[in-house]
């Protein structure tokens, strides 16, 4: 597998004034191969936008590195970039938000072919737009409607061609989905999907929960208040899910098969999520872990392969620690 993009211990603090930070990545690192989706989950604040705004370079990252195809993006100057960013592009949740309800679905998806000067005439650049209107299973006659003439699942698939207009090769979904139907959903997935079959394309897909992600991503990662917890193949992270945090995720979705339903660990969520400006000591989730010890306070769990391709932050997992007794008993449902 061939690495398109290196995320290397990403750091993206803001300084929110009298002296706070807000901690909202902290040292994460991933990477996506080629032509593969990778997933990253976790609920709204953890940093998922974050990571994705700083590797379009839309944020300067406070430490660490983004490599793409071998380039060290934040680095590369301005003509550099102009020519990266090309390549990569972003959909964002609300596709109404993200498309100027004063232009015409036509204007929209040319914008960008307008910026990088792809086409000498109109007429090349308006059979391009119809082009990728049928390519996201709307037509050329929908070129002079405004976005708001259109449902959400449509206006997601014009908010997808003004994505693909440049022929990008990486595309970050930014909870591309969340703001749908469930019924419409699986349409913009499985139009997602024939996409990146067709066009070769890489996906950044970040979701709030793992139910649709299952079945578009080939790895997921897993974060919580800042901090990657969790990353494997989507199905060792559904089978086998390691950290408390994404067996909780895992606990929310329905499953429809009344075997697995019962051998699951069932993990209910309390409390709320702490502040990043003021994240607790030690291991971040402690505060809502049923399985928390006295160390989880204490020591910041190490980042570990604990099987092959399966990394987890959690000291359930840690050979260092001798006493896993929990604080409390744990409200686990089996
Ligand atoms: Fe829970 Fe401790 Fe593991 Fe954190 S390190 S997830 S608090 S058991
Ligand atoms: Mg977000």
């Amino acid at each position: 597998d061939e690495k398109l993009l290196e995320v290397n211990q990403l750091k993206k603090h803001f300084d929110v004034g009298k002296g706070k930070v807000l901690k909202a990545v902290n040292d994460v690192s991933f990477y996506v191969n080629k032509g593969e989706t990778f997933g990253l989950v976790g609920e709204s604040g953890c940093g998922k936008s974050t990571i994705g705004r700083t590797i379009l370079g839309l944020y300067d990252k406070t430490e660490g590195d983004v490599i793409y195809d071998g380039l060290d993006v934040h680095s590369l100057t301005e003509k550099g970039k102009f020519k990266i960013y090309r390549k990569m592009q972003m959909i964002f949740q609300d596709p109404y938000a993200s498309l100027n309800p004063r232009s015409t679905v036509r204007e929209v998806i040319a914008e960008p072919m307008e910026v990088h000067g792809l086409f000498k005439t109109k007429r090349e650049q308006l059979e391009r737009v119809y082009e990728l209107l049928e390519e996201v299973g709307l037509n050329r006659d929908h070129a002079n409607r405004y976005p708001h003439e259109f449902s959400g699942g449509q206006r997601q698939r014009i908010g997808i061609a003004r994505a693909l207009a440049l022929e990008p090769e990486f595309i970050i979904a930014d909870e591309p989905i969340s703001a749908l139907d469930v019924s419409v959903q699986a349409q913009v997935v499985n139009l997602l999907k024939e996409l990146q079959v067709e066009k070769g394309l890489t996906f950044l897909f970040i979701a709030h929960d793992l139910s649709m992600v299952k079945q578009i991503s080939d790895r997921i990662g897993v974060m919580y208040l800042g901090n990657l917890v969790e990353l494997t193949s989507s199905k060792a992270l559904y089978d086998e899910p390691l950290h408390p945090y994404t067996k909780a995720l895992l606990s929310a979705i329905p499953i429809p098969d009344p075997d697995i339903e019962e051998s699951r660990e069932r993990i209910i969520l309390e409390g709320e999520l702490p502040s990043p400006i003021d994240p607790p000591s030690g291991c971040v989730f402690r505060t809502r872990c049923p399985f928390a010890m006295e160390v989880c306070a204490e020591v910041q769990p190490p980042w570990q392969e604990v099987e092959q391709d399966h990394y987890v932050a959690c000291h359930l997992y840690n050979n260092e620690v001798e006493d896993k007794t929990p604080l409390k008993e744990p409200a686990v449902q089996r």
